[in-house]
């Protein structure tokens, strides 16, 4: 029997993600967790922390990109809520068994790795709804996913604007003090 544990984020489309942490982090107080670039997506995402949930701005790296509709036709604005689910393939069954619109009838790999799967908001009454179940791997994935745009944005100048690239920059001396101290295996 699979169930909801939690509200894990709420996503919002925005223009410009370093203009929306002038809201989000500078005046609001949220301090960002995560940026990743999805490009399955066509998309730059940040995360802020607010306790056990997090906001995630999302924007449209591609103007052909289906975030990129959204923001044309209805600009910034929330865009998805998350939930997480203990058993993400269970909670589909179900859902199908009440005939319930699935976007992605399998689950795919979402950020962080993560296993997502999106329902439409025709069976929502009105928004798009996110499922998403943890995966073990995902601190490591998300880590290794942020260094890599950390390297890009750094090294090739790509990517990031001022706040992002200073949350970057953390994220890259954080990794290289850590590696320091506790040498892992884990990728370069
Ligand atoms: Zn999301």
């Amino acid at each position: 029997m699979s169930s909801i544990k939690q509200i894990n984020h709420v996503a919002i489309v925005v223009k410009d993600i370093d203009d929306a942490l002038c809201f989000w982090e500078d005046a609001l107080g949220l301090k960002v967790t995560h940026v990743e670039n999805i490009p399955e997506q066509d998309a730059l995402v940040a995360f802020l922390s607010t306790g056990e949930a997090e906001i995630e701005l999302v924007k449209p790296m591609d103007k052909d990109s289906s975030v990129a509709h959204y923001l044309s036709k209805r600009g910034p604005g929330i865009h998805h809520i998350c939930f997480e689910v203990d058993d993400i393939e269970a909670c589909l069954d179900k859902l199908r068994a009440h005939d319930v619109h699935l976007i992605n009838p399998e689950p795919v790999v979402g950020t962080g790795g993560k296993r997502v799967a999106f329902i439409h908001p025709e069976s929502t009454h009105g928004v798009l709804v996110e499922l998403y179940e943890l995966t073990e791997q995902e601190p490591e994935i998300r880590l290794s996913r942020v260094r890599a745009l950390a390297d890009r944005a750094i090294f090739e100048g790509q990517v990031a604007t001022a706040s992002v690239l200073k949350f970057l920059r953390g994220i890259r001396y954080r990794a290289t003090s850590e590696e320091r101290s506790t040498p892992t295996s884990e990728e370069s």
